[in-house]
């Protein structure tokens, strides 16, 4: 399916917490948007890859997503690899994105710094008619990073005051990975020994704050821009504006320090 805008994460849920409100607005705006997560996020603290993949689909609906889809890369082994990078490859080229979104290269998290230099790599590698997949070669018309933990000075915020609400229900649909004092443990391998209840607020989604933090960044962006809820995006090249006095409307005043 031909894509207007494709976010690659290196795992269910990165999307929905970087850019969800940016692809939600955007389906509301009549662009085919897809996600794809580059493993099933079967080594994850909690939940296990089976409800990981139901938690997937409930938030790509939540999302609006033409397309969603994992890949079978190992979770927690996502490496910088030519086969890895030939996966992707494919993905762009099956969808033909204008935008691809990807995970800001610093992160705490080794899978996302990894699955950002691999997105970055195939979306240039993607043009090159020599690397055969198969299939034609095809090169996106920007590559644009998002924010997980580590911040970046954005090079532009994307207003998502009207779609914030929605956002919020996306990432709910990952219950598996909420803080839940009474919620039962899962494992995603019946014949290891139960292992012991991590203590609550072992991972960061867990934390009972979590969705005021996100809710808090959100706020912390959108006011950069005079809007009640804005994501902060980067790209590693200037952008071009062709009539600045059009560009910069009366909504700039806001910004004016
Ligand atoms: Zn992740």
């Amino acid at each position: 399916m031909i894509l207007d805008a494709l976010a690659f994460g290196a795992h269910a849920d990165d999307v929905e917490l970087s850019c969800g409100g940016t692809l939600i607005k955007l389906a509301g705006l009549g662009y085919k948007t897809g996600v794809i997560a580059l493993t099933r996020g079967e080594t994850g603290t909690r939940g296990s890859a089976e409800i990981r993949t139901r938690e997937f689909a409930d938030a790509a609906e939540a999302l609006g997503l033409a397309a969603h889809k994992m890949l079978d890369i190992p979770d927690g082994r996502v490496e910088v690899t030519w086969e890895n990078k030939l996966k992707i490859i494919a993905e762009i080229r099956a969808h033909r994105p204008r935008i691809v979104f990807a995970p800001y290269w610093t992160d705490r998290h080794p899978d996302h710094e990894n699955a950002s230099q691999l997105v970055r790599a195939a979306v240039y590698l993607a043009g090159l008619a020599k690397i055969e997949t198969g299939q034609e070669a095809f090169r996106p018309a920007k590559l644009v990073f998002c924010q997980s933990r580590f911040e970046f000075e954005p090079s532009f915020v994307v207003d998502i005051t009207d779609a914030h609400r929605q956002k919020m229900s996306a990432i709910r649909a990952y219950a598996s990975q909420f803080f839940r004092p009474d919620a039962p443990q899962t494992s995603s391998a019946p014949s290891a020994p139960a292992a012991p209840a991590p203590p609550p607020g072992e991972t960061l989604i867990a934390r009972p704050e979590f969705l005021d933090h996100i809710e808090a960044r959100d706020r912390r962006y959108g006011a950069q821009i005079g809007v009640k809820f804005g994501e902060p995006f980067l790209v590693r090249e200037a952008l071009k504006v062709d009539d600045p006095v059009a560009f910069f409307g009366p909504e700039y005043r806001w910004t004016i320090p």
